[in-house]
C-alpha cells in the first residue's frame, strides 16, 4: 500500500519552527538544570493574567440560565448579540459606526487572517509583508495560493519602508498584511507613516483599477505604551480589513477567539463579507467557540494589566543599552529586537546559550542581524537575567556599565 498526501503539508507538519525548537531546547534544559536557571525569552505567550472579570464571566456563564447554550452552536458568523457589542465598542472607542454585519467572529487572529486571505486571493495574486514580520504569515499567504513579497526593514527605526514598498506593488498585489504594534520588534507605525503608506496604495489602486487591501492584523492593538498611540487603519485607508484576536490583549491564546472587521465604508463590504463568510466555511471556521464569544463581548473594553508589560520593556531596555546592545525602543507589544552582537544571529544565539538565555535569531522574521527577546515573562526572569546579558556584551567586547 502506498499512503499518498500532500508532500507540501508534511513538510510543514513535521519540520518544527525555530522558536518551537528553542522552546523545546528550553524544556529539556529546565529539566537538566532547573526552571529557574533557564531563562526563555522566545514564545510570545502572555504571562499577565486575564483580568479577574474574563474568569468571573466565564463562571457566572457556566453556572447561570444560559448554561445550556453556551455549549451550542452559534450562527456561522457568532451570535448576534456578540457581534452587535463588539461594534458598538469599535464605534465608540474609534469613533466609527461599526455594526453586527461588519463583524465576522473567528478562532484568533492566525484563523482571522488565513480567512481572509483565503476569500480575497485569485491564481497570480501577490501579498505583500514587510520585514521584520511574524514567521506564520508566509505559510499562511502561500497557504492561500498567493507569492510571498516581502520587503526588507527599515532597521534604522523599523517605521515602513515607503520607497521600497512603492516599488514592490505591481499589478498583481492584492494585499498588504500590517502588524502594529509589531511582532517582533515592538515597533507601532506613526500616524503619518500610515497615510504616506495610504496615499502610495490608494495611487495603486487608481492606477491598476482593482482595491488593494490592507490587511491590519491586530492581536497587540491594546498593548501599547504611555504616551503611544496605535491608529485605526480605517479610519486611514478605505479598503482595510481588521484581524483582531484577544489571544495578547485578553491574555486568552488558548481559548482561540477573535474577529474579521469588514468596513462597510470599502468598496463592495457586502461582496469581501460574503466571500469571508465562504472561506470560514471552506476552512471550517465558522462558529467560534461560543462560550469565550460571550466572555469577550462582555469584556469588550478590559484588558490585562499592560502596565506589567511596560515596566517589564523599560527594565530590560534601558538595561541592554546601558551594557551596550543597540535596539529600538518598542511602543507596544511585548518584544524586543535589538541587533546581534555578531553578523550571524543563529551563532549569537547559540553563544547565548552558553548562559541560558533562550533567544530567537531575526533570520525567521526576514531581518538577519537581529534578535527578538520575548518579555512576557515575570519580572523576576528579567531581573535575574540582567547579569547574564551583561556577561554576553562582555563575551564581546562591548559592555559598557
Ligand atoms: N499575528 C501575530 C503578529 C502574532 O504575533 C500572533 C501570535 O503570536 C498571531 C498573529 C496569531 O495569534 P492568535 O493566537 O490569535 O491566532
Amino acid at each position: 500500500m502506498t499512503t499518498s498526501v500532500s508532500e507540501k503539508m508534511l513538510k510543514l507538519g513535521t519540520h518544527r519552527s525555530t522558536i518551537r525548537e528553542i522552546f523545546e531546547y528550553g524544556r529539556k534544559r529546565k529539566m537538566e538544570v532547573g526552571q529557574e536557571n533557564v531563562f526563555d525569552f522566545s514564545l510570545g505567550n502572555p504571562n499577565v493574567p486575564s483580568p479577574r472579570e474574563v474568569n468571573e464571566e466565564a463562571i457566572r456563564l457556566l453556572r447561570g440560565a444560559e448554561a445550556d447554550t453556551v455549549h451550542a452552536y452559534s450562527s456561522a458568523p457568532g451570535f448576534d448579540d456578540v457581534r452587535a457589542r463588539l461594534a458598538d465598542s469599535i464605534s465608540r472607542r474609534f469613533g466609527t459606526s461599526c455594526s453586527m454585519e461588519q463583524i465576522f467572529m473567528t478562532c484568533g487572529a492566525a484563523a482571522s487572517l488565513t480567512v481572509t486571505l483565503k476569500a480575497i486571493s485569485v491564481p497570480g495574486d501577490e501579498v505583500m509583508v514587510c520585514a521584520p514580520y511574524f514567521p506564520e504569515y508566509k505559510i499562511f499567504v502561500e497557504g492561500a495560493g498567493d507569492r510571498f513579497v516581502m520587503i526588507e526593514a527599515r532597521t534604522e527605526d523599523f517605521q515602513l519602508p515607503l520607497d521600497r514598498i512603492k516599488a514592490a506593488v505591481s499589478e498583481k498585489t492584492k494585499a498588504m498584511i500590517l502588524n502594529s504594534p509589531n511582532n517582533p520588534c515592538g515597533v507601532v507605525y506613526t500616524k503619518e507613516n500610515i497615510m504616506a503608506l495610504a496615499e502610495i496604495l490608494e495611487r495603486k489602486e487608481k492606477e491598476y483599477g482593482h482595491p488593494i487591501y490592507l490587511i491590519a492584523d491586530e492581536p497587540y492593538r491594546e498593548i501599547a505604551y504611555a504616551g503611544v498611540e496605535v491608529p485605526f487603519l480605517p479610519l486611514y485607508y478605505r479598503n482595510t480589513i481588521v484581524c483582531y484576536s484577544y489571544s495578547k490583549s485578553l491574555s486568552l491564546p488558548g481559548e482561540r477567539i477573535g474577529y474579521i472587521l469588514v468596513p462597510d465604508t470599502m468598496d463592495d463590504p457586502e461582496k469581501v463579507m460574503g466571500a469571508v463568510a465562504g472561506a470560514a466555511r471552506v476552512l471550517g471556521y465558522v462558529c467560534a467557540p461560543t462560550l469565550f464569544q460571550k466572555v469577550v463581548a462582555a469584556c469588550a473594553d478590559q484588558t490585562s494589566d499592560i502596565a506589567i508589560y511596560e515596566a517589564n520593556k523599560n527594565l530590560l531596555y534601558n538595561a541592554l543599552l546601558q551594557y551596550g546592545y543597540s535596539c529600538v525602543e518598542p511602543g507596544g507589544a511585548f518584544y524586543l529586537f535589538p541587533r546581534s552582537l555578531e553578523e550571524d544571529a543563529y551563532a549569537f544565539c547559540e553563544h547565548a546559550k552558553k548562559y541560558d538565555l533562550l533567544l530567537v535569531p531575526g533570520d525567521d522574521f526576514g531581518c538577519p542581524g537581529h534578535v527578538r527577546i520575548s518579555y512576557c515573562v515575570q519580572t523576576e526572569t528579567i531581573e535575574r537575567a540582567l547579569p547574564l546579558f551583561r556577561r554576553l556584551a562582555q563575551d564581546y567586547g562591548v559592555c559598557g556599565r
